[in-house]
């Protein structure tokens, strides 16, 4: 706490190895850089068993969550470690996750993420234009808000990675009123936003929410939570200082 910087409150410890070394390892990365804590937050799985992407198996989960609990443990007083999931938001996802949820009372933080270029939301995307598609990720999130499983929703605008691909630009100020919305929702339900810094790992080098976005946002009485979306420990804490 010292240090004055915020926990690092999105990170995937079961990307490299798929046990026990990895909550270790972004533990030891933490303290090192003089982070005051972690939430774990590994891909939950899909209602369906996707294979091509990051998301854990349940069984997988279950071993994160257990590991995350021992480093826990082993880090008590010296880091604040909470133990979460980084879920998905899909309308057929949502009975997932709540039952998941329910046999998992040992998830501390439940955060809620759209991947819209992920394979699971092909068909929605399917035929759409950029805008198009903004604007269902959009109306998605909003969704992802009012289904009330979320403490936290992150990287708000990480759609704008499959306008990308789509060799389309990405607009925000087309979408404030959208965003504006969002927000609204968030600050009735209690719902945190993330500032997520993977974004300065893309092509576009911009944080998630962008800084447009981000601004609106603080008209608005939310709380805010830093995230690095560590895959790899080194990735701890990346670009921090640029969280304010
Ligand atoms: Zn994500
Ligand atoms: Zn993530």
């Amino acid at each position: 706490m010292e240090s004055g910087l915020p926990i690092d409150a999105h990170v995937h410890p079961y990307q490299v190895h798929r046990d026990a070394r990895g909550p270790e390892e972004f533990a030891k990365a933490a303290f090192t850089r003089g982070l005051p804590g972690l939430v774990f937050t590994e891909h939950a799985p899909l209602w369906y068993h996707e294979p091509r992407l990051h998301f854990l198996s349940e069984p997988e989960l279950e071993r994160c969550i257990e590991d995350c609990m021992e480093t826990k443990r082993r880090w008590l007083g010296k880091l604040d470690i909470r133990i979460g999931i980084e879920a998905d938001w899909h309308p057929r996802n949502a009975d997932f996750v709540a039952g998941l949820l329910a046999r998992h009372p040992e998830i501390e933080c439940a955060t809620g993420s759209i991947h819209l270029h992920g394979p699971h939301w092909a068909e929605e995307r399917d035929g759409l234009d950029g805008e198009e598609c903004t604007t269902l990720a959009l109306r998605e999130t909003l969704a992802t808000v009012k289904s009330g499983l979320f403490s936290r929703i992150n990287h708000i605008d990480f759609f704008r990675i499959q306008l990308q691909r789509m060799g389309c630009e990405y607009h925000p100020e087309r979408h404030e009123e959208d965003f504006r919305e969002i927000f609204v929702e968030m600050v009735k339900r209690g719902t945190a936003l993330e500032w997520n810094a993977s974004g300065f790992r893309r092509d576009f080098a911009e944080a998630l929410p962008c800084d447009s976005v981000w601004r609106w946002s603080l008209d608005y009485d939310l709380s805010r939570t830093y995230g690095s979306d560590a895959h790899k420990p080194e990735d701890v804490g990346a670009f921090i200082g640029r969280f304010k």
